[in-house]
């Protein structure tokens, strides 16, 4: 970490309130369903597809992944009733994994349940290396229990990915990206340009075996190679899209789908956006830095 990123993660938690939320507006729809759904609409009707996630993270009471879930329920049904193009995605700390891991499969069947019976879909999040493991059993589990409207999340920056993506079941629907969480040198790649190379590696790999793959990214060099293997491969239009954060490079976001590709906008919305916002920046300094710089840019346009 250079001393710069030091100094930015470490002065976060004294940055005021108001500010930090000011900084997360572009990155958050806001803290309610109705605000999600408006943003939803919005995003549809732009040619945009999207997946809706309820802000909120390792969570240490039973009652709180509890209200998590009922929140999803509420969600799903309303992405139905207003007849939007959205799946959900979800974080399985949130739904309790750290507290009973069979407490969060029961939590997560609930929801791809009632996914299915709406026609729709739920993606796994990936979270830390803690729970990569854990994340790819449960989705596995429920696999086996004959649900296939279940999608999972692999990190490029592992070097055990490529390994979990062979041992995945056919069919699977993986979403790829770098990983943002800094994980030791041990278990995951730390040099960019690897981490690059491993991603089209994991790309072309997930293409070969017919997986369904979400190519989540705003790395325009990654964009590019995605294109360029696309291209050269073919796969049906529906077994791939690109991926991007909610008020992340919002023309590069254009640029995907003027070229032909569907793409697929992450919406976070609800409560927990000050805490969602300030770990995320304190995770990842590079984060930080790129909001920063992203915030000033906008002033001064
Ligand atoms: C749809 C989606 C879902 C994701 N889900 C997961 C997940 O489940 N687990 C996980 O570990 N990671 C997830 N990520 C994060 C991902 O792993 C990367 O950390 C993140 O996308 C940055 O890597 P990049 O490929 O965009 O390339 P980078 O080279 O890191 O970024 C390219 C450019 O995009 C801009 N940028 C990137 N991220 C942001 C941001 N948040 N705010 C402002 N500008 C930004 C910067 O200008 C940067 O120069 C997800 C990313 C996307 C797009």
């Amino acid at each position: 970490m250079s001393a710069f990123d030091y100094l930015v993660s470490r002065g976060l938690p004294f940055v005021p309130r108001p500010l930090v939320r000011h900084f997360s507006r572009p990155y958050i729809a806001g803290e309610s369903l109705d605000d999600a759904i408006g943003l939803l609409t919005a995003l549809n009707g732009g040619g945009y597809l999207a997946t809706l996630d309820v802000l909120g993270e390792s969570v240490h009471r039973r009652e709180v992944a509890e209200g998590a879930v009922r929140e999803y329920l509420g969600a799903l049904r309303a992405i139905r009733e207003h007849r939007l193009d959205s799946n959900i995605s979800v974080k399985l700390t949130q739904l309790g994994l750290k507290l009973d891991a069979e407490f969060c499969l029961a939590n997560v069947r609930t929801l791809v349940r009632e996914a299915a019976a709406l026609g729709n879909f739920v993606r796994l999040d990936m979270e830390d290396s803690s729970c990569t493991s854990a994340t790819l059993d449960i989705y596995r589990r429920l696999r086996d229990e004959g649900c296939d409207n279940l999608g999972v999340v692999l990190q490029a920056c592992l070097r055990r990915s490529l390994a979990d993506a062979r041992a995945l079941p056919g069919g699977a629907s993986v979403r790829l990206c770098k990983g943002i969480y800094v994980e030791p040198r041990a278990i995951a790649w730390r040099d960019r340009t690897i981490i690059r190379r491993n991603f089209s590696w994991l790309l072309e790999d997930m293409l070969e075996r017919g997986f369904c793959v979400g190519i989540a990214t705003h790395d325009e060099e990654l964009v590019w190679e995605a294109m360029r293997i696309i291209d050269r491969r073919r796969p049906p239009r529906e077994t791939y899209e690109f991926q991007m954060l909610l008020g992340v490079d919002e023309m590069l976001r254009g640029i995907i789908r003027e070229a032909g590709h569907r793409l697929r906008v992450y919406v976070p919305y609800g409560a927990h956006w000050y805490a969602y916002s300030l770990r995320r920046l304190k995770e990842n300094p590079r984060l930080a830095r790129y909001v920063l710089l992203d915030a000033l840019t906008r002033r001064r346009a």
